[in-house]
């Protein structure tokens, strides 16, 4: 069957979404960092009503932890964690926000941090990752479960050992190639030039771990 062509708006469109992530993947750990610190938000106003919660500023917090060793990247949080449900219902459909559609190109075209301007999802981990395990234990719940997923292929969800609520991201870093090198997402320094660049507004602590480096 012929391959239909996207029309030409639409073309120039995804050309320049390909081009804006190639240049700007580090935007991946914004909105992991960006989903964690809404996932602590969603504990702290449940506790605003909930008299049986209360929210102790100390216990909740972002953690960075990367791993040369391993290749990997792992992002903490002590939020409100998600239900198996909750993982398959939210995880599991690419690009549901779709804040592009809410961009007029014209928009787009004025801006020159163009991917800067709307929020691209946790789907940004693929930019940097070729498999993204996501552990999750929600408030309420002693359950945990491990979702995992290597992209457009699909995902798996099974029962997870986790001692507390909340949820950790865990970035297999993809393998450097020929003018491709993802080392930074690896490396203290550049990491906290990332987080500076992009996460400087959020407002509980995001830790680093390089206690594995
Ligand atoms: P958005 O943040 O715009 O809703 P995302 O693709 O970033 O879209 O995230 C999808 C959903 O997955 C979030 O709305 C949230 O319900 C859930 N989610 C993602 N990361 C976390 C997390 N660290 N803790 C709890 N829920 C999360
Ligand atoms: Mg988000």
């Amino acid at each position: 069957m012929a391959k239909q062509q996207f029309k030409a708006e639409s073309k120039r469109l995804l050309e320049m979404m390909i081009n804006s992530i190639y240049s700007q993947r580090e935007v991946f750990l914004r909105e992991l960092i960006s989903n964690a610190s809404d996932a602590i938000d969603k504990i702290y106003y449940k506790a605003l009503t909930d008299e049986s919660l209360t929210f102790d500023q100390e216990n909740y917090y972002i953690k960075v932890t990367p791993n040369k060793e391993n290749r990997t990247l792992t992002i903490t949080d002590t939020g409100i964690g998600m239900t198996k449900e909750e993982l398959e219902n939210n995880l599991g459909v690419i690009a549901k926000s779709g804040s592009l559609a809410f961009k007029t190109e014209n928009e787009l075209k004025d801006g020159h941090d163009i991917i800067g301007q709307f929020g691209v999802g946790f789907y940004a981990a693929f930019m940097v990752a070729d498999v993204v395990t996501v552990v999750s234990r929600a408030l309420g719940s002693d359950e945990a479960y491990k979702w995992q997923s290597e992209g457009a292929e699909g995902y798996t969800i099974e029962p997870h050992e986790k001692d507390t609520v909340g949820t950790e991201i865990i970035l297999q870093i993809k393998e450097n190639a020929e003018e491709e090198n993802y080392d930074e997402f690896l490396e203290e320094y550049s990491l906290k030039t990332i987080i500076k660049k992009y996460s400087d507004f959020i407002r509980y602590p995001i830790k680093m771990d390089v206690s594995g480096q």
